[in-house]
């Protein structure tokens, strides 16, 4: 089958598209095969591609976390779903039956899987998953959209609504628009009625996000976003941060947080190491929160969000199965705004 591998780590140069990768077989009577029409990429995939420590992988691995596609066949004890279903996948997979699990806690769970970095991956004409990761595309939706949804929309959902529990009125700080995450927080925010300032270096990707509803927006190249935002807000500062940069963030993040503020991150994409200083973290009575994708009942609401229309991800680019690098060096770049999909087939 065609699929975009990996078979060591390093730069983009170790993405190799093939036409000769093994199909993955069924080894569950749960698993589900799908025959793939689009995936997407994230910024764990180039983590992926680089090397995460800890984190092995098979010659001629295939990548790719995000992805949707036609069930094609399935295991015996495989219930609601059928051949020809149009499917998309929840990233992570769990074991289901331990302590975290159970308390509906998956991205918890000790044996959490990602695709394309614990499990093989999407990009690639024949995936199998568990049937418990797969969900069904809402109707009139596109593969594109589909395959660009789950893992950024997951994410930002946990961080925004579970997380944060971000209400009416609340002032959210969203670093680095263009991203997947931060644009779906973006929508999120404004989907619940609270105010989203958003920053970018790029002025074009900040007049984007006002198109899309942001109510303050920061150049960070050209401006004291910290400062700026204690000026705006009578020197209160925000009530959340949403961070995925890391190190070269975390400083001004915690500049800008208000009084019993919370802060959520989801990620380093600048570096892993920050500093806080406790004085002002228990004066300022702040609360300084990790998150990692979703469970089901996140995956359930965001969806039907999908489904109503009003939290579909923009899309960047897309790119044919091929030209899967090319796709890889546009997010590597960070000149996208939105998703980058690759097409698997029309
Ligand atoms: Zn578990």
């Amino acid at each position: 089958m065609r699929a975009l591998t990996i078979s060591a780590h390093g730069g983009l140069e170790q993405l190799t598209y093939t036409e000769d990768a093994p199909e993955p077989q069924l080894t569950s009577d749960t698993d589900v095969r799908v025959r793939m029409y689009a995936g997407a990429i994230n910024h764990v995939d180039l983590f992926v591609v680089a090397g995460v420590p800890g984190v092995k992988i098979a010659p001629g691995w295939v990548v790719g976390s995000d992805g949707a596609g036609v069930v094609e066949s399935m295991g015996s004890a495989v219930r609601n779903l059928k051949v020809g279903d149009r499917v998309l996948f929840n990233p992570g997979s769990s074991d289901r039956t331990c302590e975290y699990c159970l308390a509906g806690e998956m991205p918890l769970c000790l044996k959490y899987q990602i695709l394309g970095e614990h499990r093989t991956g999407t990009l690639a004409d024949l995936v199998v998953v568990p049937a418990a990761s797969v969900w069904a595309v809402p109707p009139g939706v596109s593969w594109e959209t589909a395959a660009a949804f789950p893992l950024a929309t997951l994410t930002a959902w946990r961080m925004v609504v579970s997380r944060a529990r971000v209400h009416p009125g609340d002032i959210v700080l969203i670093w680095g628009i263009g991203g997947g995450v931060a644009l779906a927080a973006l929508q999120i925010v404004k989907r619940i009625g609270a105010k989203a300032w958003v920053t970018s270096s790029s002025d074009e990707k900040l007049a984007m996000a006002r198109a899309m509803g942001a109510d303050a927006t920061f150049n960070h190249k050209t401006q004291d976003v910290a400062k700026e935002v204690r000026a705006l807000t009578g020197k209160k500062g925000v009530n959340v941060v949403i961070d995925s940069v890391g190190e070269a963030t975390w400083k001004q993040s915690l500049l800008a947080l208000g009084k019993l503020g919370r802060l959520v991150t989801c990620g380093g994409t600048s570096g892993p190491m920050v500093e806080t200083d406790v004085r002002r973290m228990f004066w300022n009575q702040w609360t300084l929160m990790g998150s990692t994708m979703g469970n089901d009942e996140e995956l359930g609401a965001a969806l039907a969000a999908l489904r109503d229309g009003d939290l579909v991800p923009p899309i960047d680019s897309v790119f044919p199965l091929e030209e899967g690098r090319a796709a890889y060096a546009r997010m590597q770049s960070g000149q996208h705004f939105g998703k980058i999909v690759i097409k698997v087939r029309d």
